[in-house]
């Protein structure tokens, strides 16, 4: 089944790779169904907290007409950040499920793990991996073909 949902996370991705946005998708589920779906739109909005996760649990909220998101599971291509960690502390989430790990933010298991810490007093069980290969292959190729870009660009102008 998390396999399943990471699938329709990582569509999500790719639509934020079609907009030029680094590929990175969310979606919570509630009851086996999902009830919110986003992508990063940094890029888009011009803002910085417009991550995959932030925008689904916003989605999410409304579409439950409540800010606690009890019994929901959240599936995202990336470990969330701090940022997104902490929303999802603060809206109840009970799972979080996450593809690739983030060696530069990852907040869920990786630099550290506000997702699992006993002094807050909301947790999350937490897994990771799901998907994860296919998950990173969408951020290593997005990021090989912007330097890529950026040097035909460079060269471009020496001519
Ligand atoms: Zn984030």
């Amino acid at each position: 089944m998390d396999e399943f949902f990471m699938k329709l996370a990582i569509e999500e991705a790719k639509k934020a790779e079609q907009l030029g946005e680094v590929p990175i998708g969310a979606v919570i589920v509630k009851n086996n169904e999902v009830i919110a779906s986003a992508h990063n739109l940094r890029e888009t909005t011009k803002n910085a907290v417009t991550h995959a996760e932030l925008l689904a649990i916003e989605k999410a909220c409304e579409a439950v007409g409540s800010w606690r998101l009890e019994e929901t599971t959240l599936y995202a291509t990336l470990e969330p950040c701090p940022m997104c960690s902490g929303a999802i502390l603060l809206s109840r989430i009970d799972r979080v499920v996450y593809g690739a790990v983030d060696p530069k933010a990852g907040c869920a298991g990786t630099l550290m793990n506000l997702l699992d810490d006993s002094r807050f007093n909301h947790r999350c069980d937490v897994v990771s991996g799901v998907l994860a290969g296919e998950c990173g292959m969408l951020l290593t190729t997005f990021f090989r073909n912007l330097r890529q870009r950026k040097k035909e660009q460079k060269q471009k102008m020496k001519e």
